[in-house]
């Protein structure tokens, strides 16, 4: 994501004292569930975060993941060989070595203990997207920036009639989260930033997912509470979407009001459940604004608020700190 910045690599990075591994005590302590201890983001923790990302490798491994280490940038934390000499193809790992980044990715528990132990520096893992048995899509719902990836996702949703269904679920250190769904063999998923809508990415065949017991320079991925065992199957109607050509092929709207989204942002506020009311009003107000319907729409989902019960002033405070985020973000956004 843009606010990582890309670390040097790992030469340039002071030489990581030997590591004392756990080969059989690690797996007990931590699970594929909520790790049990604190490790702070310090460097006194380091071996302990090292240990518990690859206990939470090896179980996300067991359970038919290919995982590969990662470093607290979310960065491949295995060198590439070719580094200076780029292959060209560009090997993916024919040539036998480690350090090719997702291909390295793997289920095999001596694999991954090697692939770790080269990499005393990492503190986090990957899980590869789009390969068997799961074909795992990673749909990665940001908060930061102004986005709201999930009241996004719900929008979509309700517009193309597709449950959300309960899934695994990590919560990332920045308020994100990522809802993991299992995909078909093919059409193959790739991966895609933004387009599906703003605040959604897509991680497909050759992304990875940062799994669950990782430590990155932004804190913890965790499991959320509650969170079901087994991913759930991609929604078909979400499939579709997935699969379809990029926007820039598709038709463009019409010029002028789009009656359209203007009646579903509507309607999107008029569905609110308890506890989603703000954040959707929020979130249409922002859309609202951005297609220069703010005004225009303001009456109109302020009345679709009170029908779900908020009073006119929330649902006008609301509105307004919307239109005020919006104009704040604008000018951020052009430094
Ligand atoms: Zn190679």
């Amino acid at each position: 994501m843009s606010e990582d910045r890309p670390e040097g690599p790992p030469e340039d990075r002071p030489e990581a004292p030997p590591l004392a591994l756990h080969p059989t005590g690690s797996t007990e302590r931590a699970g594929l569930t909520r790790p049990s201890g604190p490790t702070g983001p310090t460097d006194a923790h380091a071996t302990d975060a090292h240990a518990a990302a690859l206990a939470h490798a090896l179980l996300a491994a067991e359970r038919g993941y290919p995982v590969f280490p990662l470093t607290r940038n979310k960065l491949p934390a295995l060198r590439s060989p070719h580094r200076g000499h780029p292959e060209v193809p560009p090997c993916r790992g024919e040539c036998g070595r480690l350090g090719h980044g997702v291909h390295d990715a793997s289920t095999d528990p001596l694999t991954i203990r090697r692939m770790f132990a080269a990499a005393p520096w990492a503190t986090g893992y990957g899980l590869a997207c789009g390969r068997p048995p799961h074909h795992l899509i990673g749909i990665d719902l940001d908060t930061k920036h102004g986005a709201d990836g999930l009241t996004a996702l719900r929008f979509l949703a309700e517009q193309h009639g597709f449950p959300i269904p309960p899934t695994i679920t990590v919560l990332t250190p920045s308020g994100g989260r990522h809802l993991w769904l299992t995909g078909p063999p093919s059409p193959v998923i790739t991966n895609s930033a933004g387009r599906l809508a703003p605040g959604i990415d897509i991680r497909g065949a050759g992304g990875y997912l940062v799994g669950p017991g990782s430590l990155t320079v932004h804190g913890h991925y965790t499991l959320a509470p509650d969170t079901p065992q087994r991913p759930a199957p991609v929604p078909d109607a979400l499939l579709a979407l997935l699969t379809a050509p990029p926007p820039s092929t598709r038709r463009e709207p019409p010029p002028g009001v789009p009656p359209q989204p203007a009646a579903a942002l509507v309607s999107f506020v008029r569905a609110s459940p308890a506890g989603q009311r703000n954040a959707r009003l929020f979130w249409a107000a922002c859309r609202a604004d951005e297609s220069g319907l703010g005004q225009e729409l303001a009456a109109r989902l302020t009345e679709a608020a009170r029908h779900t019960g908020l009073s006119a002033q929330e649902a006008r405070a609301t509105i307004a700190s919307a239109t005020r985020h919006r104009q704040e973000g604008g000018k951020r956004g052009n430094p």
